[in-house]
Protein backbone atom coordinates (compact mmCIF):
# COMPACT_ATOMS: atom_id res chain seq x y z
CA UNK A 1 0.00 0.00 0.00
CA UNK A 2 2.79 2.36 0.98
CA UNK A 3 4.68 1.68 -2.05
CA UNK A 4 1.32 2.05 -4.14
CA UNK A 5 0.45 5.50 -2.67
CA UNK A 6 4.37 6.55 -3.08
CA UNK A 7 4.15 6.06 -6.63
CA UNK A 8 0.61 7.73 -6.85
CA UNK A 9 2.67 10.61 -5.53
CA UNK A 10 5.24 10.49 -8.16
CA UNK A 11 2.49 10.12 -10.28
CA UNK A 12 0.91 13.62 -9.42
CA UNK A 13 4.47 15.67 -8.81
CA UNK A 14 5.05 14.88 -12.15
CA UNK A 15 2.38 15.67 -13.91
CA UNK A 16 1.90 18.72 -11.96
CA UNK A 17 5.61 20.02 -12.69
CA UNK A 18 5.07 18.90 -16.23
CA UNK A 19 1.60 21.20 -16.59
CA UNK A 20 4.26 23.31 -14.68
CA UNK A 21 6.79 22.93 -17.78
CA UNK A 22 4.28 22.99 -20.59
CA UNK A 23 2.68 26.41 -19.24
CA UNK A 24 5.68 28.19 -18.91
CA UNK A 25 7.13 26.84 -22.33
CA UNK A 26 4.03 28.55 -23.69
CA UNK A 27 4.55 32.04 -21.59
CA UNK A 28 7.67 32.48 -22.83
CA UNK A 29 6.49 31.70 -25.98
CA UNK A 30 3.93 34.05 -25.84
CA UNK A 31 6.04 36.57 -24.74
CA UNK A 32 8.09 36.78 -27.74
CA UNK A 33 4.71 38.22 -29.40
CA UNK A 34 3.44 40.40 -26.69
CA UNK A 35 5.60 43.34 -27.40
CA UNK A 36 5.01 43.57 -31.26
CA UNK A 37 1.39 42.66 -30.38
CA UNK A 38 0.70 45.95 -28.74
CA UNK A 39 -0.53 42.99 -25.61
CA UNK A 40 1.15 45.26 -22.80
CA UNK A 41 -0.58 47.96 -21.11
CA UNK A 42 0.79 50.13 -18.09
CA UNK A 43 -1.61 50.83 -15.14
CA UNK A 44 -0.78 53.57 -12.59
CA UNK A 45 -1.56 53.39 -8.83
CA UNK A 46 -1.60 56.62 -7.28
CA UNK A 47 0.60 57.41 -4.05
CA UNK A 48 -0.60 59.98 -1.38
CA UNK A 49 0.89 62.17 0.56
CA UNK A 50 -0.06 61.68 3.81
CA UNK A 51 0.92 65.41 5.25
CA UNK A 52 -0.69 67.38 1.80
CA UNK A 53 -3.63 64.53 1.77
CA UNK A 54 -3.07 64.84 -2.29
CA UNK A 55 -1.79 62.52 -4.77
CA UNK A 56 1.95 63.11 -5.75
CA UNK A 57 2.78 60.36 -8.04
CA UNK A 58 2.50 56.67 -9.90
CA UNK A 59 3.54 53.32 -9.81
CA UNK A 60 3.45 52.01 -13.72
CA UNK A 61 2.88 48.27 -13.30
CA UNK A 62 2.69 45.90 -15.89
CA UNK A 63 -0.52 44.34 -17.65
CA UNK A 64 -0.53 41.91 -20.22
CA UNK A 65 -3.68 40.91 -22.18
CA UNK A 66 -2.95 37.80 -23.29
CA UNK A 67 -4.89 36.88 -26.52
CA UNK A 68 -6.09 33.53 -24.99
CA UNK A 69 -5.80 33.84 -21.20
CA UNK A 70 -6.80 37.75 -20.58
CA UNK A 71 -5.79 40.29 -17.80
CA UNK A 72 -2.22 38.62 -16.80
CA UNK A 73 -0.43 39.71 -13.69
CA UNK A 74 3.09 40.59 -13.74
CA UNK A 75 3.27 37.74 -10.97
CA UNK A 76 2.44 35.19 -13.71
CA UNK A 77 5.21 36.02 -16.10
CA UNK A 78 7.95 38.46 -14.72
CA UNK A 79 10.13 35.51 -13.30
CA UNK A 80 9.66 33.63 -16.57
CA UNK A 81 10.95 36.78 -18.49
CA UNK A 82 13.65 37.39 -16.22
CA UNK A 83 15.37 33.99 -16.97
CA UNK A 84 14.68 34.01 -20.65
CA UNK A 85 16.57 37.58 -20.80
CA UNK A 86 13.13 38.99 -22.52
CA UNK A 87 12.83 41.06 -19.27
CA UNK A 88 15.28 43.43 -20.98
CA UNK A 89 13.05 44.20 -24.33
CA UNK A 90 10.05 44.50 -21.53
CA UNK A 91 11.77 46.30 -19.35
CA UNK A 92 13.34 49.20 -22.14
CA UNK A 93 9.21 48.89 -23.39
CA UNK A 94 8.42 50.15 -19.62
CA UNK A 95 10.63 52.71 -19.41
CA UNK A 96 9.92 54.41 -22.36
CA UNK A 97 6.01 53.94 -22.07
CA UNK A 98 6.13 55.40 -18.81
CA UNK A 99 8.32 58.21 -19.76
CA UNK A 100 5.86 58.84 -22.03
CA UNK A 101 3.06 59.26 -20.31
CA UNK A 102 5.40 61.51 -17.89
CA UNK A 103 5.78 63.79 -20.58
CA UNK A 104 1.76 63.86 -21.78
CA UNK A 105 1.06 64.14 -17.91
CA UNK A 106 3.68 67.00 -17.39
CA UNK A 107 2.49 68.92 -21.17
CA UNK A 108 -1.30 68.76 -19.59
CA UNK A 109 -0.13 70.16 -16.00
CA UNK A 110 -0.88 67.01 -14.24
CA UNK A 111 1.82 67.60 -11.52
CA UNK A 112 3.10 63.80 -11.04
CA UNK A 113 6.39 61.81 -10.35
CA UNK A 114 6.39 58.54 -11.78
CA UNK A 115 7.56 55.45 -9.70
CA UNK A 116 8.95 52.59 -12.69
CA UNK A 117 10.03 48.96 -11.53
CA UNK A 118 13.23 47.59 -12.59
CA UNK A 119 14.51 44.21 -12.80
CA UNK A 120 17.76 42.89 -11.78
CA UNK A 121 18.94 41.52 -15.41
CA UNK A 122 17.80 45.26 -16.53
CA UNK A 123 19.60 46.93 -13.78
CA UNK A 124 22.64 44.96 -14.58
CA UNK A 125 21.87 44.45 -18.00
CA UNK A 126 24.78 47.15 -19.39
CA UNK A 127 22.51 50.03 -20.94
CA UNK A 128 19.89 51.23 -18.47
CA UNK A 129 21.88 54.61 -17.76
CA UNK A 130 21.78 55.16 -21.67
CA UNK A 131 18.51 54.41 -21.96
CA UNK A 132 17.30 56.29 -19.34
CA UNK A 133 19.59 59.41 -20.33
CA UNK A 134 18.55 58.90 -23.87
CA UNK A 135 14.32 59.35 -22.62
CA UNK A 136 14.82 62.09 -20.40
CA UNK A 137 16.18 64.10 -23.70
CA UNK A 138 14.05 63.06 -26.16
CA UNK A 139 10.73 63.62 -23.54
CA UNK A 140 12.28 66.32 -21.67
CA UNK A 141 11.31 64.96 -18.45
CA UNK A 142 11.94 66.81 -15.42
CA UNK A 143 14.40 63.94 -14.70
CA UNK A 144 13.13 63.93 -10.58
CA UNK A 145 10.03 63.15 -11.53
CA UNK A 146 10.86 59.77 -12.76
CA UNK A 147 12.01 57.66 -9.93
CA UNK A 148 13.44 53.89 -10.27
CA UNK A 149 12.73 50.71 -8.07
CA UNK A 150 14.38 48.24 -7.17
CA UNK A 151 14.60 45.65 -4.29
CA UNK A 152 17.61 45.69 -1.71
CA UNK A 153 18.14 42.27 -3.34
CA UNK A 154 19.46 42.93 -6.58
CA UNK A 155 21.05 45.61 -5.37
CA UNK A 156 23.45 42.94 -3.45
CA UNK A 157 23.94 41.34 -6.23
CA UNK A 158 27.26 43.17 -7.23
CA UNK A 159 27.38 45.63 -4.91
CA UNK A 160 30.23 47.77 -6.94
CA UNK A 161 28.09 47.84 -9.83
CA UNK A 162 25.72 49.14 -7.71
CA UNK A 163 27.06 51.68 -6.68
CA UNK A 164 28.36 53.32 -9.19
CA UNK A 165 25.31 52.46 -11.68
CA UNK A 166 23.14 54.17 -8.61
CA UNK A 167 25.80 57.41 -8.38
CA UNK A 168 25.19 57.74 -12.25
CA UNK A 169 21.69 57.76 -12.25
CA UNK A 170 21.63 60.00 -9.08
CA UNK A 171 23.86 62.24 -10.90
CA UNK A 172 21.57 62.33 -14.17
CA UNK A 173 18.78 63.53 -11.37
CA UNK A 174 16.52 60.35 -11.37
CA UNK A 175 15.14 59.41 -8.14
CA UNK A 176 15.92 55.78 -6.81
CA UNK A 177 13.87 54.07 -4.43
CA UNK A 178 14.06 50.88 -2.60
CA UNK A 179 11.24 48.83 -3.10
CA UNK A 180 9.65 45.59 -0.41
CA UNK A 181 12.13 46.73 2.02
CA UNK A 182 12.73 45.24 5.13
CA UNK A 183 12.19 41.66 2.93
CA UNK A 184 15.81 41.71 1.33
CA UNK A 185 19.36 41.45 3.64
CA UNK A 186 19.39 45.19 3.22
CA UNK A 187 22.83 46.35 5.93
CA UNK A 188 22.60 49.88 7.00
CA UNK A 189 26.39 50.39 5.55
CA UNK A 190 24.81 50.52 1.98
CA UNK A 191 21.37 52.46 3.03
CA UNK A 192 24.24 55.38 3.35
CA UNK A 193 26.75 53.97 0.14
CA UNK A 194 23.95 54.11 -2.36
CA UNK A 195 22.29 57.17 -3.15
CA UNK A 196 19.04 56.32 -2.52
CA UNK A 197 16.19 58.71 -2.42
CA UNK A 198 13.36 56.87 -1.20
CA UNK A 199 12.60 53.19 0.62
CA UNK A 200 9.33 51.42 -0.08
CA UNK A 201 8.29 49.80 3.68
CA UNK A 202 7.24 46.27 2.47
CA UNK A 203 3.35 45.92 2.72
CA UNK A 204 3.98 42.66 4.99
CA UNK A 205 5.25 45.26 7.48
CA UNK A 206 2.02 46.94 6.92
CA UNK A 207 -0.68 44.30 6.14
CA UNK A 208 -0.78 43.45 9.97
CA UNK A 209 0.43 47.00 11.47
CA UNK A 210 -3.09 47.18 13.70
CA UNK A 211 -2.74 43.74 15.55
CA UNK A 212 1.04 43.15 15.57
CA UNK A 213 3.31 44.89 18.01
CA UNK A 214 6.32 44.26 16.36
CA UNK A 215 5.29 45.60 12.98
CA UNK A 216 4.49 48.53 14.54
CA UNK A 217 7.68 48.97 16.28
CA UNK A 218 9.43 47.96 12.76
CA UNK A 219 7.70 50.64 10.77
CA UNK A 220 8.63 53.53 13.44
CA UNK A 221 12.01 52.29 13.51
CA UNK A 222 12.01 52.59 9.57
CA UNK A 223 10.03 55.41 9.85
CA UNK A 224 12.69 57.30 12.34
CA UNK A 225 15.65 56.01 10.36
CA UNK A 226 14.29 57.07 7.43
CA UNK A 227 13.78 60.69 8.47
CA UNK A 228 17.47 61.26 10.21
CA UNK A 229 19.20 59.71 7.14
CA UNK A 230 16.77 62.21 4.88
CA UNK A 231 14.98 59.73 2.74
CA UNK A 232 11.83 59.76 1.72
CA UNK A 233 9.19 56.79 2.32
CA UNK A 234 6.34 55.30 1.35
CA UNK A 235 3.98 52.63 2.82
CA UNK A 236 2.95 49.90 0.22
CA UNK A 237 -0.10 47.68 0.92
CA UNK A 238 -2.41 50.26 3.06
CA UNK A 239 -5.79 49.05 2.85
CA UNK A 240 -7.15 50.37 6.06
CA UNK A 241 -8.01 53.78 7.57
CA UNK A 242 -6.47 52.65 10.70
CA UNK A 243 -2.94 51.50 8.76
CA UNK A 244 -3.52 55.13 7.61
CA UNK A 245 -3.79 56.63 10.66
CA UNK A 246 -0.65 54.32 12.40
CA UNK A 247 1.11 55.54 9.86
CA UNK A 248 0.15 59.59 9.27
CA UNK A 249 0.80 60.15 12.88
CA UNK A 250 4.40 58.64 12.69
CA UNK A 251 4.93 60.76 9.91
CA UNK A 252 5.49 58.50 7.09
CA UNK A 253 5.72 60.54 4.28
CA UNK A 254 3.21 58.58 1.36
CA UNK A 255 1.27 55.62 1.29
CA UNK A 256 0.09 53.53 -1.23
CA UNK A 257 -2.59 50.68 -1.72
CA UNK A 258 -6.07 49.62 -1.89
CA UNK A 259 -7.51 52.19 0.67
CA UNK A 260 -6.75 54.49 -1.98
CA UNK A 261 -6.84 52.99 -5.42
CA UNK A 262 -5.86 49.77 -6.98
CA UNK A 263 -3.76 49.77 -10.25
CA UNK A 264 -5.64 51.86 -12.92
CA UNK A 265 -5.67 52.20 -16.86
CA UNK A 266 -4.36 56.00 -17.87
CA UNK A 267 -7.75 57.23 -18.42
CA UNK A 268 -9.53 56.14 -15.46
CA UNK A 269 -5.92 57.50 -13.55
CA UNK A 270 -6.32 60.86 -14.86
CA UNK A 271 -10.04 60.56 -13.57
CA UNK A 272 -9.43 59.88 -10.34
CA UNK A 273 -6.71 62.67 -9.73
CA UNK A 274 -8.93 65.48 -11.22
CA UNK A 275 -11.76 63.69 -8.96
CA UNK A 276 -9.67 64.44 -5.97
CA UNK A 277 -8.69 67.94 -6.42
CA UNK A 278 -9.92 70.35 -4.23
CA UNK A 279 -13.14 72.42 -5.71
CA UNK A 280 -12.27 75.62 -6.36
CA UNK A 281 -14.05 78.12 -4.37
CA UNK A 282 -14.54 82.07 -6.22
P1 LIG B 1 5.73 45.94 -6.37
O1 LIG B 1 6.71 46.76 -7.12
O2 LIG B 1 5.96 45.79 -4.91
O3 LIG B 1 4.30 46.59 -6.67
C1 LIG B 1 3.25 46.63 -5.76
C2 LIG B 1 2.31 45.46 -5.93
O4 LIG B 1 1.39 45.44 -4.84
C3 LIG B 1 1.44 45.56 -7.20
O5 LIG B 1 1.15 44.24 -7.65
C4 LIG B 1 0.18 46.21 -6.65
O6 LIG B 1 -0.97 45.99 -7.45
C5 LIG B 1 0.06 45.52 -5.31
N1 LIG B 1 -0.69 46.32 -4.33
C6 LIG B 1 -0.80 47.65 -4.25
N2 LIG B 1 -1.56 48.03 -3.20
C7 LIG B 1 -1.93 46.89 -2.59
C8 LIG B 1 -2.76 46.61 -1.42
O7 LIG B 1 -3.27 47.51 -0.75
N3 LIG B 1 -2.92 45.30 -1.09
C9 LIG B 1 -2.37 44.30 -1.83
N4 LIG B 1 -2.61 43.04 -1.44
N5 LIG B 1 -1.60 44.52 -2.92
C10 LIG B 1 -1.40 45.80 -3.29
P2 LIG B 1 1.32 43.80 -9.16
O8 LIG B 1 0.91 44.91 -10.09
O9 LIG B 1 0.67 42.47 -9.33
O10 LIG B 1 2.88 43.65 -9.33
C11 LIG B 1 3.61 42.69 -8.61
C12 LIG B 1 5.09 42.91 -8.75
O11 LIG B 1 5.50 42.72 -10.11
C13 LIG B 1 5.51 44.34 -8.41
O12 LIG B 1 5.64 44.47 -7.01
C14 LIG B 1 6.81 44.46 -9.17
O13 LIG B 1 7.89 43.98 -8.41
C15 LIG B 1 6.58 43.58 -10.38
N6 LIG B 1 6.28 44.46 -11.53
C16 LIG B 1 5.14 45.11 -11.84
N7 LIG B 1 5.27 45.84 -12.96
C17 LIG B 1 6.56 45.66 -13.37
C18 LIG B 1 7.34 46.17 -14.46
O14 LIG B 1 6.89 46.97 -15.28
N8 LIG B 1 8.65 45.74 -14.53
C19 LIG B 1 9.20 44.89 -13.62
N9 LIG B 1 10.46 44.52 -13.76
N10 LIG B 1 8.49 44.41 -12.58
C20 LIG B 1 7.19 44.79 -12.46
MG1 LIG C 1 7.36 48.61 -6.92
MG1 LIG D 1 8.93 45.92 -7.39
MG1 LIG E 1 6.91 46.58 -3.50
Amino acid sequence: YAKKKQGMAIQVFNSTLLKAFKDDAEIERDLNLAIRGRQFELYYQPLRDLQSKSYIGAEALIRWHHPKRGIMYPGAFIDIAEQTGLINSIGSWVLEAACKQLYLWQHRNIDMSMHVNVSARQFFGGNLYEQVWDLLTRYRIKPKTLILEITETELMEDIRYATNLCQELADLGVGLAIDDFGTGYSSMRYLKQFPISKLKIDRSFISDLNISRQSQEIVSAIIAMAKALNISLTAEGVETAEQERFLADNLCHQAQGFLYSPALREADFARFIEADKPVMLH
